[in-house]
């Protein structure tokens, strides 16, 4: 499995995916919005793509679905219950459904609800795992649920999804928001070692240059994997009288991603 991440300039720091099978030359495009981006940077290497999937509905994540469609003739796939709000779905997706491309890749379909409510990542089963998280989980931070989603159904998603994936998972967002996001981490966590030194190390970086972080990594600077770590609760329960002492990491993530909307 070859993973071409493409950064196609917008104001949202999007990300597009090209998930191309070595021996076939088949693609699959996750999350296209910058059509000609995508279709140059297959042509370029001889790519054909077969299929284009979106992880939820938003315009950023499917505004480039029929030019690509109409110069590839690619089945267009996505969550079964999104498929109306997309339009012209080919193949509507459900929990556990499995996705070739060409004859190397299989993908797997999970049903992660919160950004939005029929929200899908992929799972590659591959030497090297990979998710490819749409705006579920981003790179040291969670997606919002300001557009149909809901904090509480984030959270079992995280608890259930991605909680069971392996640490050698590796990361491919549909944003750029990791410095951003260290950010947050270090407003409510100040101190915290891997947020610190990563912070510094990319400093000033383009967005190509960011590494791919792994789960494994996550945990140590990714505030909404460290649900139940004392400096976080001791700095919420400041901002929140009500929290009890030892909340659950529930009511913790529902904080967090409150606060995060306001910071
Ligand atoms: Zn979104
Ligand atoms: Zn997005």
């Amino acid at each position: 499995m070859h993973v071409e991440r493409l950064w196609p300039d917008t104001r949202l720091r999007n990300y597009h995916y090209l998930v191309v099978c070595r021996e076939t030359g088949d693609a699959l495009a996750v999350d296209p919005w910058d059509a000609d981006l995508v279709l140059d940077t297959a042509k370029q290497h001889g790519w054909q793509i077969t299929q284009v999937l979106n992880t939820h509905h938003h315009h950023d994540h499917i505004g480039g679905n029929a030019r690509v469609v109409a110069a590839t003739g690619a089945k267009v796939l996505a969550h079964a219950d999104a498929a109306r709000q997309i339009g012209h779905v080919d193949r509507g997706l459900a929990h556990g459904d499995a996705i070739r491309v060409g004859r190397s890749i299989e993908l797997e379909c999970l049903d992660t609800p919160g950004h939005t409510m029929s929200h899908i990542c992929l799972f590659a089963h591959a030497e090297t795992p990979a998710l490819f998280s749409g705006d579920t989980l981003f790179n040291a931070g969670a997606g919002n649920c300001h557009n149909g989603g809901d904090p509480a159904a984030l959270y079992e998603t995280f608890a259930t999804r991605i909680a069971a994936l392996p640490d050698a998972t590796a990361i491919h967002a549909g944003h750029d928001y990791l410095l951003n996001n260290l950010g947050f981490t270090l407003a409510r966590e100040p101190g915290n070692p891997a947020a610190l030194a990563l912070q510094q190390q990319l400093a000033g970086r383009a967005p190509l240059a960011m590494p791919v972080t792994t789960l494994g990594e996550e945990k140590h600077f990714n505030t909404f994997l460290r649900l139940t770590s004392p400096a976080i609760i001791a700095g919420l329960r400041e901002r929140f009288p009500d929290l009890p002492d030892a909340p659950s990491p529930r009511e913790v993530f529902i904080r967090l991603r409150a606060l995060r909307n306001g910071w």
